[in-house]
Order: C-alpha cells, then sequence, then structure tokens
C-alpha cells in the first residue's frame, strides 16, 4: 500500500504532460446547404398545362410580426440591397405546436437545422415555385412526401435563428425568395421564364412532363 502511494503522483504527473506528436488539426463549424443549394437538386414535380401559381397561408390564424423585403431587423442577414438586413419572407407568429399546412400541392421535404431555418420543410410546387416553412417545433413529412392544399406538415416553434414562435414562411421562384403577399392574394405577377436548365423548363425536364 505504501509503495502504491509512492508511484501515484509519479503517475499524475506523467499524466498531466501533452501528448507527444503533431497538434491536433483545428476544427471549424460544419458547412451546411443554403435552402437556394437543396432547391437545386430536390425533385420536382411535373407542371400541368395552365398551372398557375397561386398559395393559402400556411396558418389559420396568426400576427404578421415581420413582412418581406429590406426590413433592417438585425438577425437577418444583410444583402447589397438591404445592408441594414433582407427577410426573405414573411414572419407569422402563433402559439408553439399549432399546426402548419402546405400553401399548395407539391412534394415536401423536411429538414433538421439548428443554425438558421431550424426544423424547416420545403415543398416544391410545379411551375419552379417552392415554399419553404421554418422554426418548427417538428416537421411532420417524409422526403418527397406528395402533398395537398392544406395538409398538415409540421407545427409552430422557435428552432433556429428565431427569437419566438413563429412561421417564417417562403415563396421562391427558381429559389430566388419573392413577395409571398401577391401569391397568398391570389394576384401573382405574369410567372417569369424559369433560367435556362432549371428543373421543370425546357429541355432539362427531367420530373415534368415529356
Ligand atoms: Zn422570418
Amino acid at each position: 500500500m505504501r509503495r502504491l502511494l509512492l508511484v501515484l503522483p509519479a503517475l499524475l504527473v506523467l499524466g498531466a504532460a501533452p501528448p507527444p506528436g503533431p497538434a491536433p488539426p483545428q476544427l471549424t463549424a460544419p458547412k451546411i446547404m443554403t435552402v437556394y443549394q437543396w432547391i437545386e437538386v430536390l425533385p420536382a414535380p411535373p407542371t400541368p398545362t395552365g398551372w398557375r401559381p397561386h398559395f393559402q397561408f400556411p396558418l389559420i390564424s396568426y400576427v404578421e410580426t415581420q413582412p418581406f423585403g429590406c426590413t433592417n431587423v438585425s438577425i437577418e442577414a444583410a444583402t447589397l440591397a438591404c445592408p441594414g438586413g433582407f427577410h426573405s419572407g414573411i414572419d407569422l407568429a402563433d402559439l408553439q405546436g399549432t399546426p402548419i399546412y402546405a400553401a399548395g400541392a407539391g412534394l415536401a421535404y423536411g429538414f433538421q437545422d439548428a443554425q438558421r431555418y431550424g426544423n424547416h420543410v420545403i415543398v416544391v410546387h410545379p411551375g419552379g415555385y417552392e415554399t419553404v416553412y421554418g422554426h418548427m417545433v417538428r416537421t411532420d413529412v417524409g422526403w418527397g412526401e406528395p402533398v395537398v392544399p392544406g395538409q398538415l406538415i409540421g407545427f409552430v416553434g422557435t428552432t433556429g435563428n428565431s427569437t419566438g414562435p413563429h412561421v417564417h414562411f417562403e415563396v421562391r421562384f427558381a429559389g430566388v425568395p419573392t413577395d409571398p403577399m401577391p401569391y397568398l392574394r391570389g394576384s401573382p405577377g405574369e410567372p417569369f421564364a424559369l433560367p435556362i436548365g432549371w428543373q421543370g423548363s425546357a429541355p432539362d425536364d427531367a420530373w415534368g412532363p415529356a
């Protein structure tokens, strides 16, 4: 017993020494794909002839807490056009756990993202349109699940870059955020021409009608 006590301090000193060899590599924050990058690769549904964009609100009742565009809200990313902060969608606040519904028919994809959109769903619609629903407490869709307008896709939360329970709702065209309000009011502008090579546009229409 006495011998063991004499040996222990020596072991402690050895244990405190740094391990020999090269220094461990510096760890950097993991990079995550942006919503735009995902939309570039997510399969889209075919576009029926005469299809026109029209979307419905993803919540039955809500308080709009931030509009689309240059809102000068500090937690939003600055852009050249909006140095004070660009808001890529509209924020609709409601109680945590409130059901969130698909704004239109399409293919739904559920994501987890602790940094920005939190738990979120992207629905890829016909015609080169997408809708995004951010900060959910949990999503309720599979991967590429077909959804109809008004179908439950998740529940209001405050995950990711969020300060309280709300849905961050985006309408995108060819991956680029556009103001959702004209679509929600049923008065969108004329459809834009899809960029060459964008999925759903001729001649690279891998998922649309031949
Ligand atoms: Zn937002």
